[in-house]
């Protein structure tokens, strides 16, 4: 029988997960399919008795649902329970598991550098910028720094993950080096002209944009011209979509091949 997967979100507009799935089913050659379920959040308790009933094999969970949907499941893997969201659900031992992929999307990109750097900005202080933490924690990057528009939010993950705070308008004064932008600052629309970082970039610098519509966003094509070493938000995306794959097949679809399914579909 044909293994059902797919993602809940509202609004659920459009969703590159599907494509990055139903390609790697295919190409793996696995009977199953990916589909999106705009799911507004007075329906999630239904939708989440009907995950257990049909046997659904596993589920991307996007906003709203990151939070609400973790009380729907039976287990949560540490990652989960350390961000305090789930972007995954999956079946192990008969259970229903919540897992936060975002972390792999977020960290895999930097695990592959040389050098990973030793010291790291975290711009945003959402959901974004909690796995970015945890995940940065994971690496041992020595020195973490939030700093948000909204310092009161900083402050949270400041408390949270014993990281240090610095008001948004001193953003410019320090010298990491890595500087992670996990604002909308960028994305296409009204955002786009914006960049989160004004300032030269320190030495040696890499530069890593979350937002990856644009591509390269205002940020990574100023960042790339200085000669930093940049990081295009669309890796995020493949890695975290990567590790779901892997979680719910047991099987590796090759990053390359996968990375050229999505730029064909972006563009
Ligand atoms: P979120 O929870 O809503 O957090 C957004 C953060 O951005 C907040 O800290 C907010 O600050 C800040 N922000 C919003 N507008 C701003 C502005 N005009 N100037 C300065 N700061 C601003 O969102 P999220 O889930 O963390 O996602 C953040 C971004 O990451 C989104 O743009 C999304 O597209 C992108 N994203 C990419 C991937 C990927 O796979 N590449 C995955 C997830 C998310 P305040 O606290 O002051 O409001």
């Amino acid at each position: 029988m044909t293994q059902r997967y797919g993602i809940i979100g509202w609004p659920l507009g459009h969703t590159l997960s599907p494509t990055l799935h139903n390609s790697g089913f295919k190409t793996l050659g696995i009977d199953a399919e990916y589909v999106a379920w705009p799911l507004e959040p007075l329906g999630l308790s239904d939708f989440m008795a009907r995950f257990r009933d049909e046997e659904i094999q596993g589920l991307s969970v996007t906003i709203p649902h990151k939070r609400s949907v973790m009380k729907y499941l039976d287990e949560m893997t540490f990652r989960a329970k350390s961000v305090g969201a789930v972007n995954t659900v999956f079946w192990k031992d008969d259970l229903v598991w919540g897992e936060n992929t975002d972390v792999n999307g977020l960290i895999d990109p930097l695990a592959k550098m040389r050098n990973v750097p030793k010291t790291a900005l975290v711009l945003g202080a959402g959901g974004a910028a909690r796995a970015a933490v945890v995940g940065l924690q994971e690496l041992e990057v020595g020195e973490i720094i939030v700093c948000n528009r909204t310092r009161s939010k900083a402050e949270i993950l400041g408390h949270d993950f014993n990281v240090r705070v610095v008001d948004w308008e001193k953003r410019h004064e320090l010298a990491p080096g890595l500087i992670l932008n996990t604002t909308p600052l960028g994305m296409s629309g009204e955002l786009e002209t914006l960049s989160p970082w004004e300032a030269d970039f320190p030495r040696g610098c890499v530069v890593y944009d979350i937002v990856y519509n644009p591509l390269r966003t205002r940020l990574l094509a100023e960042a790339r011209e200085k000669g930093c070493e940049i990081i295009e938000g669309i890796e995020m995306f493949l890695h975290q979509g990567l590790a779901q794959f892997r979680l719910w097949t047991g099987r590796e679809y090759d990053a390359q091949a996968a990375r050229r399914v999505l730029l064909e579909a972006l563009s």
